[in-house]
């Protein structure tokens, strides 16, 4: 059982190293600049460690207990590769964090998708999603953190297919199961990226923009780990804004810092939150749809309603790609505060 794990774990972190060296080979600059947030180096980082732990299995060091030289537990590797400590050796408290980890990772396994949209007085919502294939990598979900407030989140897993979806499902029962514990994205990103930057089974990256909103103030607080940027629309300047990323994608960085930014909404604001497919299609002189023509979509279809504004860019964004059959997963999500 012992040389079955250290192979999976070989075998994880080849494909992981090969699907981010992938990326960095074939992604755009603007890509690179969105999901790493500017930090090249959190890359680099995370290589070394791989290579570090495959090192390790070459000369059967990895997973060896540093101070009792024995086998750290199996279920303890499967959560973190890293791991060089057996559980008997943690303090009371470190112990119990890890546990509920442990606890949490099986709950992520065997809990069923929630599908439902909130109900959010002055607010008008809508969403959209259409995967490329059977199943997608795409995801958005709504929620609520321990005070009630409302979360949002959209993610887009690097790749597509089964493990793609897979991937997303997981990461959608992380959330949904922390929030109610949680008081901010941060929080939860932090939590997340740490629980699956070492797990053995996820071997790539996801991009994800999650929020915190206050419906009395009308106050939107984020992490934007390098997601697409959401576009907001002001009513009173009659402008497009974009949300920068403000951390690396969950999956690349080894020391994960985000930066939480806010904004303050006003009456007839709206907020468009999207995945690549979207922006990333291409025209037949292949020229990208992208985010210029999205923002003049946006500041032409103010007086719509949020499904509405949804049909529109679908619309537009399939006509410009002469409506051929989808390329990446699509998916779209709309809040409008009432005027
Ligand atoms: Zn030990």
């Amino acid at each position: 059982m012992a040389l079955d794990i250290f192979q999976r774990i070989h075998v994880s972190l080849d494909e992981k190293r090969q699907n981010v060296t992938e990326f960095l080979e074939t992604a755009s600059e603007v890509e690179k600049d969105v999901c790493l947030c500017d930090d090249t180096y959190c890359v680099e980082d995370h290589f070394h460690v791989i290579d570090e732990s495959l090192e390790k299995i070459e000369n059967d060091t990895l997973g060896i207990c540093e101070i009792c030289h024995g086998v750290v537990d199996a279920t303890l590797l499967e959560m973190d590769y890293t791991a060089h400590v057996c559980l008997d050796h943690y303090s009371e408290g470190e112990r119990r964090r890890l546990e509920s980890e442990l606890e949490l990772s099986q709950i992520v396994q065997r809990a069923l998708l929630p599908q439902r949209m909130p109900m959010i007085s002055g607010v008008e919502i809508a969403a959209f999603s259409r995967p490329a294939e059977i199943i997608g990598g795409d995801y958005f979900d709504f929620f609520k953190f321990r005070d009630g407030a409302e979360g949002l989140v959209i993610a887009d897993v690097s790749g597509h297919g089964v493990s793609a979806g897979m991937l997303m499902s997981s990461l959608q029962t992380a959330i949904q199961t922390m929030a109610p514990y949680a008081d901010s994205p941060a929080e939860i990103l932090e939590r997340i990226n740490r629980f699956y930057i070492h797990n053995i089974n996820f071997t790539t990256f996801v991009t994800v923009f999650l929020a915190r909103f206050d419906p009395i103030t009308l106050t939107l607080t984020y992490v934007n780990a390098g997601h697409n940027p959401p576009a907001v629309y002001r009513s009173e300047s009659n402008d497009v804004r974009w949300l920068m990323p403000t951390a690396p994608a969950i999956g690349l960085a080894e020391i994960f810092l985000p930066r939480t930014e806010s904004v303050i909404l006003s009456k007839g604001d709206s907020l468009l939150l999207y995945t690549d497919g979207v922006t990333e299609v291409f025209n037949t002189s292949n020229e990208q749809f992208g985010q210029d023509r999205l923002a003049e979509l946006f500041l032409q279809s103010t007086h719509l309603t949020a499904p509405n504004l949804l049909q529109a860019v679908l619309q537009q964004s399939s006509a410009f790609g002469d409506n051929k059959s989808l390329a990446d997963d699509l998916t779209m999500v709309a809040l409008k505060i009432s005027a």
